[in-house]
């Protein structure tokens, strides 16, 4: 892309002072950076007045769209009220709010908060062998995650990870835990690819009963909702007085493509982790906050998790929060005479009362604005926009769930997430593909024409790349 002066000089800078996350650096050589300096709505405006509609939310974060009017006079009015104050030993109305009203909205009780996702998913594995361990069962240490399942990137969370690019380098560091089956076959390449940092291969993954089946479109294969429960069960009745629990992206997992697979699933595993005593951990960190057509992906299989992490959308993509839900019994469990029977976990900016008003005046634009009911006709709407795409003769395996859209593009090149985001930008839209899997995941208030900008200049990519394939 062609850059001013003023803009390669924020590149040389950017490229010289600051570490990107999730990029082999040397890579900028050639793909420049893209410096942004202002946002409003779905689009993101650069330096030379170019603009670029953000189809992925900032990295799945922001639900109202930047620089969104309620959000922003609620922060500036708590900014001149109290903007952070260590919570331990005190606390503030934000952070009280916000945990009963979570609690509401879940059904699951005390509200642990942090900042990021991975250390939500820390806390909960954390809490999870605690609980085991204050009640008589210490030997209850290790977590069952799904194949390709993405839990965050620090070492507990990577140690329940299993895609591996972000985990390989560092498997010598990480705890060995179990994997069981994805329950569904979703035909795409995958991006992961086994694990090499396990140590012992899991008694599940060598079971006999995985049955083909082929991918019908829908994130539906009902033999496979069955062999993957049977997995489960298996692992449960053999080891479960080793598991503590069973973390779980509910509906649909992010990070590794998107791969959708039905809620029959979630509610057969919760009922296994309670027959088995062993806790669910929904990390509805991608999909909490609407993004899978109700407020949590949880609730379309009428799972209660014991344990529930949240971050990503819930300051509406403002500032970094994250928090651990949990059943009254766990919470109880911690609750004694005892310091050390205590969850003794903490970050210093937890409960920060900025990120926690942020997250109040996001749930009143759920509430006031009826957000989970809208994005359904919304959704429908978009679903018929997209049919040119779903049907294009170089698009693989179209699917749908709530404010998700993703697809695989038939292309041999290597490099073809790359390509696809520099050739996308250029046509002023924002996407970002995880290997060949194209995805929408817009800010809901993408209004039509905004969408069907989308749909056109994501076609006329595949197109003009397609063509050198
Ligand atoms: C993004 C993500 C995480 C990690 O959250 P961070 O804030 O990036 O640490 C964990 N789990 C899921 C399902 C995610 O999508």
């Amino acid at each position: 892309m062609k850059t001013s002066a003023a803009n390669a000089e924020w590149l040389a800078r950017s490229t010289g002072a600051v570490w990107h996350p999730c990029t082999q650096m040397k890579q900028h050589e050639t793909l420049p950076l893209l410096p942004i300096a202002r946002a409003r709505g779905v689009w993101l405006y650069d330096y030379e007045g170019r603009r670029y509609l953000d189809a992925v939310s900032s990295w799945w974060v922001n639900l109202f769209g930047h620089a969104n009017p309620r959000i922003n006079a609620a922060l500036k009015n708590q900014l001149d009220n109290l903007e952070h104050v260590m919570l331990a030993s005190f606390t503030h109305g934000p952070a009280i709010e916000l945990a009963e009203r979570l609690g509401k909205l879940t059904g699951l009780g005390h509200a642990f908060y942090a900042s990021d996702g991975a250390s939500a998913v820390e806390i909960a594995l954390k809490m999870s062998f605690h609980f085991w361990r204050n009640s008589g069962k210490p030997a209850k240490q290790k977590f069952v995650s799904l194949r390709g399942s993405y839990h965050g990137e620090t070492l507990g969370a990577l140690a329940v990870t299993d895609v591996a690019i972000f985990r390989d380098a560092y498997g010598p560091l990480l705890n060995n835990n179990l994997i069981v089956d994805f329950p569904s076959d979703v035909a795409q390449k995958p991006i992961s690819t086994g694990i090499s940092g396990h140590a012992a291969p899991n008694a599940a993954s060598s079971l006999p009963f995985r049955r083909g089946s082929s991918f019908g479109g829908e994130a539906c294969c009902p033999e496979c909702v069955v062999d993957a429960g049977t997995e489960l069960e298996y692992l449960f009745e053999t080891r479960a007085t080793e598991i503590a629990a069973f973390i779980v992206e509910p509906l649909v997992q992010g990070a590794n493509g998107m791969r959708m697979y039905h809620p029959d699933y979630l509610k057969k595993a919760r009922e296994l982790c309670t027959k088995y005593e062993v806790h669910f951990i929904a990390d509805e960190i991608m999909t909490g906050f609407g993004r899978t057509g109700s407020m949590f992906a949880c609730e379309q299989a009428s799972a209660r998790p014991d344990l529930m992490c949240l971050s990503k959308g819930i300051t509406g993509g403002y500032l970094p929060l994250s928090c651990v839900l949990s059943t009254d019994q766990i919470y109880d469990a911690f609750y004694a005479d005892d310091t050390a029977r205590g969850f003794l976990h903490s970050h210093s900016y937890t409960g920060s009362a900025l990120a926690c008003r942020a997250a109040l005046a996001t749930l009143d634009i759920f509430a006031s604005d009826n957000v989970i009911e809208n994005n359904r006709a919304k959704a429908t709407r978009f679903s018929k926009l997209v049919l040119p795409l779903a049907t294009h003769p170089r698009v693989k395996n179209f699917r749908h769930l709530g404010m998700i859209w993703a697809f695989e593009v038939d292309s041999n090149k290597p490099d073809f997430a790359r390509q696809f985001f520099t050739a996308s930008l250029q046509r002023g839209v924002l996407l970002r593909p995880i290997g060949n899997t194209v995805y929408f995941m817009p800010p809901y208030i993408i209004e039509d024409e905004e969408f069907q900008h989308l749909v056109t200049q994501t076609l006329a990519t595949i197109d003009a790349l397609c063509r050198s394939i």
